[in-house]
């Protein structure tokens, strides 16, 4: 009998569990986590009526908020609760966190240093668990025989989600309670405050 369950993530239900959607991403181990990135780099070109107005070039550095260029992959975070607790009411529980996090690259020399002086690197996951400029896209608790399928649709959500960036950056709110497009903002060094 064919199996029906659906499983959600990030609010997007996953109805194909289809499986080439790993060749999407890269595997990363890291100390006691693993990451899961997408391979492709994707890139947001957003310019201000100014810039549009007079046919400035995207690559044009604007200081207007409202320009926004920048590159960005989304990374899957899947961390055994367990055994980072070590409480037993964690025992066979893992935590799966979908990011969209702003490039190294695109990050203003401020960001790049913060996370360079805490974390001794600056690359896609440093950035990730130094935490200020990702995005939470969606999170969920589950248990270790639900872990295959609830990666598998946190993959395949990216693809609805990047399509619809624009409304999920609006509702995504970081732990200070600040927006996702706000959190790019503070990445690209646009505003001073994360918050
Ligand atoms: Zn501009």
């Amino acid at each position: 009998m064919e199996d029906n369950t659906v499983t959600t993530f990030a609010g997007v239900k996953a109805f194909k569990q289809d499986l080439s959607v790993h060749k999407e991403w890269d595997e990363i181990e890291y100390g006691d986590e693993k990451f899961y990135m997408t391979k492709k780099e994707f890139e947001h070109i957003e310019q201000c009526e100014e810039c549009v107005d007079n046919k400035r070039p995207t690559s044009y550095i604007c200081s207007d908020e409202n320009c926004l260029n920048y590159k960005y992959r989304y990374i899957i975070r899947e961390t055994d609760l367990y055994n980072i607790t070590m409480d037993d009411q964690y025992e066979d529980k893992y935590e799966v966190t979908l990011y969209m996090v702003v490039s190294p690259e695109s990050l203003c020399n401020e960001r790049k240093e913060e996370v360079n002086s805490s974390m001794d690197r600056v690359d896609y996951i440093s950035i990730v668990e130094y935490g200020t400029c990702s995005i939470m896209l969606g999170n969920e608790v589950i248990s270790e025989e639900a872990l295959e399928r609830n990666v598998l649709a946190a993959k395949e959500a990216v693809r609805l989600i990047d399509s619809m960036r624009g409304f999920y950056l609006d509702r995504a709110v970081n732990r200070i309670g600040t927006d996702g497009w706000h959190i790019i903002r503070y990445a690209l060094g646009k505003v001073d405050r994360p918050f």
